[in-house]
């Protein structure tokens, strides 16, 4: 098993995310320049996120909430784009 590398939300903010996931353990992303996957741990030590898509015109991002204590952020989605009407 791989070892899980753990992100803080603070030293995340400006990751552009190509890909995520949210697993029993954590949720895991997938940002441009990194070959693995990181956790993202939030300020109170816990990595479980309430995960939101938000989309608009030319660009996404990905809207996480501390299941927690409520920490929030947002990072840029990679290759995620609405198509154009
Ligand atoms: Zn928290």
């Amino acid at each position: 098993m791989a070892t899980i590398r753990d992100v803080r939300i603070d030293a995340g903010l400006g990751m552009v995310v190509q890909r995520w996931r949210s697993t029993e353990d954590g949720l895991f992303l997938r940002a441009r320049g990194q070959r693995e996957e990181v956790r993202l741990v939030c300020r109170c030590g816990r990595s479980h996120w309430i995960v939101r898509e938000q989309y608009a015109i030319g660009s996404a991002s990905l809207l996480v909430m501390c299941h927690t204590c409520g920490t929030r952020g947002s990072f840029l989605l990679e290759g995620v784009t609405l198509p154009t009407p």
